[in-house]
């Protein structure tokens, strides 16, 4: 039963025959802050959301033990989720020619599957072509936020001025110092708890309550701070202390849930857009919102060539739809929306919206995983037990190569997300059966310790996706086609990761039970950017510094896609920080009447 249920107030319908002011098409991380500070604005605004709306405490059941699910938490059969394996020896579409009623991705094979299984795309209806890629879509409002791992970290200039350092790529048209108020921010309205470490790399947020460290990853802190490195309590998006302004989100209880489960916290102290960013803008009445609409182009005024709307396809009947707005915005995630910007052709785009430069879809960059090390903490073993797994993280190394010294084999740089100690689920790769094993499972089963690391895939022009003539989803709609690889310097940076992991864990005197070397397949980071990027350049950027079209002045596009480059921390943070920047800019140059 979820402590909390707040109703909301009633809420306008989408009105089709009006002007909104606004379109926001996607209601994730983006969507969700573009309608927040939009309509906190005084901006009358239309959420158009691909997937349906789910009761999130419904769905998540943070409070049900694994013994109440009449499937211990599983899918049911005939629900199969993609491994590895296939992800590595098949070809996309993954979902093509399974024998199965529904294809879910990677994410649906881990433990509780089934409580986030209804806001995943069945892979049959949502195909995709090309190179293989590991491409984790939720269709449902909120989209990926509904589970995300909420690990919550900031850019620094490192990042967004990394070609000064190295020479490679395009620097950001943006500086540290630019979104810094805009990071403020979103820690303010959506809480986030941590460590401050003053980092120059990596900077601090403005914390809640930090979650503690474990013995293991103690001693881990403890023995890195003498090599120079960092090991600080993970820092999630999550309200641990609670969040006044908000009657939707509760504080963290520390139940564990969130790890547990794939992500997802039914009391909402984990951030999802729907409590932190809808609900809220909502209650203002000033926004509208169609869930089952497929925005499939958006619409021009051939006169102007300016966006005049979108044109939808509801996703139960079929039936087409247009709305109609001043300004439209993107937010259906980085690859949705360069598939929207390049469906959207007209006289006045030949090529697709916002696509003189040529640049929609390229430049496609996004994390590398697999490289880790698995480690065994001996005074942990026998120890009693306690519950470590009853917060929203464990520890996170921030990013140490490529900053004061300069390497040969790789540029940029990794960070690792790790995590020790006992949870409900007993870790064990111990042989046997009976009474002896019980015991070695118990006495071990708290000792582990692990980390994998996540590394910056450098933006490159051919890694790219595109329209593929010949396949269609569900609706009818051209698919994206990948050309999508990793190269040299990912390879060289995922060894060095594997060998810093095994020395880092060896320092700590832990023994090493296991080290993985190899790339996990593409797209297995759920970090995937820059399909639209941001530049001062229009020749080889799509998108000014406020995420406006450098063609067309009343599009935005606010989510991943206007990164420039990967860095190495994981972007959620980043996205709401620069949506939020693009539409305080978007409101006021709309009152000004310059759009
Ligand atoms: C398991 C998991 C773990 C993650 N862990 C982390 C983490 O620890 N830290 C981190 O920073 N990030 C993490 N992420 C990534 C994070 O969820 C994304 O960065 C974030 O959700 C991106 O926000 P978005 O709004 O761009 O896209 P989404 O959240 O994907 O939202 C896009 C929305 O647009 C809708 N949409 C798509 N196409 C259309 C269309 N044609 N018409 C209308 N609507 C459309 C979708 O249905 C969806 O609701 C994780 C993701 C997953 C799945
Ligand atoms: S640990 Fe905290 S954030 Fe995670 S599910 Fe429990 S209450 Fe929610």
């Amino acid at each position: 039963m979820p402590l909390l249920r707040f109703l909301q107030t009633p809420q306008p319908d989408a009105d089709l025959t009006r002007t909104y002011d606004a379109i926001v098409v996607g209601s994730g991380a983006a969507g969700g802050m573009a309608a927040h500070v939009l309509t906190s604005k005084g901006l009358e605004v239309l959420m158009l959301e691909a997937g349906k709306k789910l009761d999130l405490d419904r769905e998540l059941k943070s409070m049900e033990w694994p013994y109440e699910h009449p499937r211990r938490g599983q899918m049911p059969p005939g629900h199969h989720a993609l491994t590895l394996n296939e992800y590595t020896i098949r070809q996309p579409p993954y979902g093509a020619g399974q024998p199965y009623d529904k294809v879910y991705n990677y994410i649906q094979g881990g433990n509780g599957a089934d409580y986030s299984r209804n806001f995943m795309v069945d892979e049959k209806d949502h195909p995709y072509t090309g190179t293989r890629y590991a491409w984790v879509r939720a269709r449902t409002l909120g989209g990926k936020t509904t589970i995300w791992g909420r690990l919550a970290l900031r850019l620094s200039d490192y990042d967004f001025k990394a070609r000064r350092r190295d020479g490679y790529g395009e620097d950001w048209p943006i500086s540290y110092k630019d979104i810094a108020p805009y990071y403020d921010r979103v820690d303010r309205y959506l809480g986030i708890s941590g460590v401050a470490e003053h980092l120059p790399h990596l900077p601090d947020s403005i914390f809640q309550r930090p979650t503690r460290l474990t013995a293991a990853e103690a001693t881990l802190r403890a023995k890195m701070a003498a090599m120079g490195r960092t090991v600080t309590p993970y820092r999630a998006g999550v309200t641990t202390d609670g969040l006044e302004h908000n009657k939707y989100r509760s504080r963290c209880f520390g139940r564990g849930a969130c790890a547990r489960r794939p992500g997802g916290c039914d009391i909402h102290a984990v951030f999802d857009s729907p409590t932190g960013l809808i609900y809220p803008a909502q209650d203002t009445g000033r926004l509208s919102l169609r869930t089952n609409a497929v925005v499939r182009e958006v619409l021009v005024d051939e006169r102007t060539g300016k966006a005049s709307g979108v044109a939808f396809l509801d996703a139960e009947t079929g039936r087409a739809y247009e709305a109609r707005a001043r300004v439209v915005v993107l937010a259906a995630s980085t690859l949705e929306s360069a598939r929207i910007m390049l469906l959207s052709k007209s006289q006045a785009h030949p090529n697709g919206i916002g696509n003189s430069s040529g640049h929609v879809g390229h430049n496609f960059c996004e994390h590398i995983m697999g490289p880790g090390v698995r480690g065994l903490v001996k005074d942990r073993i026998g120890a009693p037990r306690t519950i470590d797994d009853g917060r929203p993280g464990g520890f996170y190394v921030p990013r140490f190569r490529n900053l004061k010294e300069r390497r040969t084999d790789f540029i940029r740089g990794y960070g690792f997300e790790g995590s020790a100690g006992n949870s409900m689920f007993a870790a064990s790769d111990q042989p046997g059966f009976g009474a002896d094993y019980k015991k070695r499972v118990r006495d071990l089963s708290g000792a582990y310790i692990e980390m994998g690391g996540f590394g910056e895939v450098l933006a490159r022009y051919e890694n790219y996706v595109a329209l593929d003539p010949n396949t269609t989803d569900r609706w009818g709609i051209p698919v994206l086609r990948f050309h999508y690889q990793f190269g040299d310097n990912e390879k060289k940076m995922c060894e060095d990761m594997a060998n810093t992991a095994q020395e880092m864990f060896e320092a700590a005197g832990f023994e090493i039970v296991g080290v993985s070397r190899t790339p996990l397949t593409e797209g297995w980071s759920i970090h995937e950017l820059g399909t639209a990027r941001m530049g001062s350049d229009r020749r080889t950027s799509v998108l000014n510094q406020f995420q406006q079209s450098h063609d067309v002045k009343n599009l935005f596009v606010v989510d991943g896609s206007s990164h420039v480059s990967a860095s190495c921390q994981n972007p959620t943070w980043t996205i709401m920080a620069l949506a939020w920047r693009s539409c305080d800019y978007l409101a006021e140059e709309f009152r000004r009447g310059r759009l």
